[in-house]
């Protein structure tokens, strides 16, 4: 069985711990990926602390690409070799919710154990179906999106889930029309995705709300028209001052509650609130129902961009190639796995891009 190195969570809020386990081959239906980049999403975070539960001991990461090494039986379309990017998205293909086109929706189990275990035989999770913060891993082939051969490894990991999430919250999720207003708040990771899919889009008018100058200055660079400081004590004013109305749509794009407590100031009658950060389990927000009822607007959740991965991540690649869709410009860093703990702690001072880890 071949041995890994794989940075391992045994308490949640403790560092992680690199660590050597075993990682069974590709049963029917799966495909090993040797990984090349690994990035560091919030969720990743979020799990390591403990904010949305989860087994342990555990491996996270979930944002990937790599090349195929192994391929187990039944699966379709691969070759040895093909470099992949790599998602959490199992979707079984032939539930309802698949069928209906919402294959990130898909519950469907399992159809195999996890493929980790530690040294002595004792099962590790596989956190967000993938356990990418390790040299390979196991997945099931719906996971993966082959990539063209000249694509740079580093920049298709962060289409794995922070790009498409932004992007299709605003191309899928709200069906955004050309010409019409978005609102974004946070300007991170995925709000600076969001930001280049209203671009993409069409967008008339573009405003990153967010905390510092600086973030609002990187904002502008991936096609923010405007930038609002969220620490103004009613930002939605200069937003509507800048449209000279409200937002078509609203994309909230961090799990801070004033965000979504607020979002729908900012909203133009008949305007639709994506709703994409996640906040801890359990925490509320309040709003006015007769606003959003009065004033015929949406509130809508958003899992990863409802994206559909085969036919939304070559749509990406083809963007990224031809320069209308910015990769490289969201790594902030790139780290070894040996120096993940450090990578982390600098996300979390508030990095508003990517950390990504490489692989040799
Ligand atoms: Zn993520
Ligand atoms: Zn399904």
């Amino acid at each position: 069985m071949p041995q890994i190195k794989a940075a391992v969570s045994h308490a949640h809020g403790d560092p992680l711990q690199i660590e050597t386990l075993n990682l069974r081959a590709p049963l029917m239906g799966e495909v090993e990926v040797t990984l090349k980049a690994c990035a560091i999403c919030h969720s990743d975070i979020h799990f390591a602390e403990g904010a949305w539960g989860g087994k342990l001991p555990a491996v996270y990461g979930h944002e990937a690409a790599g090349h195929v090494t192994a391929i187990g039986e039944g699966t379709r379309g691969l070759t040895i070799g093909d470099p992949v990017v790599v998602t959490l998205i199992r979707a079984c293909g032939t539930c309802a919710t698949c069928g209906g086109g919402m294959p990130v929706l898909c519950s469907a189990p399992a159809a195999h154990d996890g493929p980790l275990t530690t040294l002595d035989g004792a099962p590790v999770e596989q956190a967000m179906n993938s356990g990418a913060f390790a040299e390979k891993v196991v997945v099931d082939q719906s996971q993966i999106v082959k990539l063209p051969a000249d694509m740079d490894l580093v920049a298709a990991s962060l289409l794995a889930c922070g790009v498409i999430t932004g992007v299709g919250a605003v191309v899928n999720a709200a069906g955004l029309r050309a010409g019409q207003d978005v609102v974004v708040i946070g300007a991170g990771g995925v709000g600076l995705n969001a930001i280049q899919g209203a671009r993409i889009a069409g967008a008339r008018r573009i405003i990153a709300v967010d905390m510092t100058d600086d973030k609002l200055a990187i904002a502008r660079d991936f096609g923010a028209t405007d930038g609002v400081l969220a620490t103004d004590s009613k930002p939605w004013r200069a937003a509507k001052r800048a449209m000279g109305k409200g937002a078509d749509v609203v994309v909230v794009t961090v799990g801070a509650i004033p965000a979504y407590d607020t979002a729908a100031q900012y909203l133009a009658p008949g305007g639709k609130i994506i709703m994409v950060g996640m906040p801890h389990s359990g925490a509320t927000s309040s709003y006015q129902p007769v606003m959003i009822a009065a004033s015929g607007q949406a509130m809508i959740g958003s899992k990863m961009g409802d994206v559909v991965i085969a036919r939304d991540i070559p749509w990406l690649v083809g963007l990224y190639q031809q320069d209308r869709l910015k990769l490289d410009e969201l790594v902030s860093r790139t780290w070894t796995l040996d120096q993940i703990n450090d990578a982390i702690a600098d996300t979390k001072s508030g990095a508003a891009k990517r950390n990504v880890i490489v692989f040799d």
